[in-house]
């Protein structure tokens, strides 16, 4: 087979791997497909097979024997998952290439082997897919990995100067091959990592770090009618900032948003919605009277300690409310009814919205 000819052949085959490693990228949805144990056994079937495919479109140097990029995907598993795990990865590969047959088939096994023999050294050493851990460091284990790969062939054909025209050309491809559908995974790993970040953080208040009212938004909206809104707003606050400075203040605000969520049970849930307004929603609390968690609520407020007030009491006023039949706004109306009845009654109270509280204004 002529040079250029070879050569256009691996870069067909480049392509290959590059659409097919895009594909296996487009099978993680999220930062949590990484770790997720219940795919890694179709991603490894995925990957161990991909090597047939690139042995569709192989470069034929000589009668009955071809290269091609097949070594890629064997060095991904083997540094993913240690040489026992390649090696398994490595056996569709073994056996296609044992059936097509040809005197290159020795030298392919040697091959197949020693590219696993030597990623399976850079098992756990590289930080594959750690989007701090540098690139360029991927670049000498990556070269070293491919060497292996034909290295025989020179030797069997009694051909030295296959070296240049065969091994060289298959090494640079197998590393380029390897460097840019690395990049590929990496990429999808980072961006699927920053989406999580991103999203997490637009549903997380950054100062206390409850959910926040976006959040608090979207559950609402889940809300049962045996369910329960809690409405909580802290007592002259404006005067804490007064007396104890704003950055005390702040530090009230953070210390609530530790206290709140050790307060509550699994399924239920505390948000700031707003400065220093807290809400929580109970769920499924059919058999408990709603007065019953305000007040645990509040007092569990009342006793506690602030350390940036230097121990000077704090106390909250609760609105709570039953979602009961009616529309989550009136639920939301009816709980801020009773929490400005908490305030008018005294604050430090836990109030429930009743009838007798009437509807307030929508
Ligand atoms: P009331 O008992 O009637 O609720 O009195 P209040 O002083 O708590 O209520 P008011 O609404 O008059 O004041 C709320 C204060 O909360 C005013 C504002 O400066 C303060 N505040 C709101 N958000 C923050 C925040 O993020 N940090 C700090 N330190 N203060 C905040
Ligand atoms: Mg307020
Ligand atoms: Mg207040």
């Amino acid at each position: 087979m002529r040079r250029g000819s070879m050569l256009r052949t691996l870069v067909l085959n480049f392509c290959l791997l590059v659409t097919l490693v895009y594909l296996l990228s487009l099978t993680y949805k999220s930062a949590a497909d990484l770790a997720d144990s219940r795919l890694q056994v179709p991603r490894f079937l995925l990957v161990s097979l991909m090597c047939v495919p690139l042995m569709f479109f192989p470069a034929q140097v000589a009668p009955g024997v071809f290269v091609d990029l097949r070594a890629v995907p064997i060095a991904f598993l083997t540094l993913r998952l240690g040489w026992g795990w390649g090696l398994v990865g490595a056996v569709p590969l073994l056996v296609y290439r044992y059936l097509l047959g040809g005197v290159g088939w020795p030298p392919a096994m040697v091959s197949a082997i020693g590219v696993v023999l030597v990623a399976g050294l850079f098992h756990g050493r590289l930080g594959l897919f750690r989007p701090q851990w540098p690139w360029e460091r991927l670049l000498l284990p990556l070269l070293l990995i491919f060497l292996p790969n034909g290295l025989l062939l020179p030797i069997i054909r009694h051909d030295l100067s296959l070296y240049l025209t065969v091994w060289l050309p298959l090494l640079v491809m197998c590393f380029l091959g390897a460097l840019i559908t690395l990049g590929i995974l990496r990429s999808r790993f980072r961006l699927l990592s920053l989406v999580e970040t991103f999203e997490r953080q637009a549903h997380q208040d950054a100062l206390s770090t409850l959910a926040n009212r976006r959040q608090f938004d979207l559950d609402i909206q889940t809300l049962g009618p045996d369910d329960v809104l809690c409405l909580i707003d802290i007592d002259h606050f404006k005067q804490v900032n007064d007396v104890h400075g704003h950055e005390a203040g702040d530090g009230v605000l953070v210390q609530l948003g530790e206290l709140l969520p050790r307060c509550l049970r699994a399924s239920d849930r505390a948000y700031r919605y707003g400065g220093e307004e807290f809400a929580v929603l109970f769920r499924m609390t059919g058999a408990v009277d709603p007065a019953v968690l305000g007040e645990r609520l509040r007092a569990q407020v009342a006793q506690t300690a602030f350390t940036v007030l230097g121990g000077a009491p704090l106390t909250v006023s609760v609105g709570l409310a039953r979602r009961g039949e009616g529309s989550v706004g009136d639920c939301f109306r009816r709980a801020d009814v009773a929490l400005y009845a908490a305030k008018r009654g005294g604050r430090n109270r836990a109030v429930v919205w009743g009838p007798e509280l009437g509807e307030g204004t929508g």
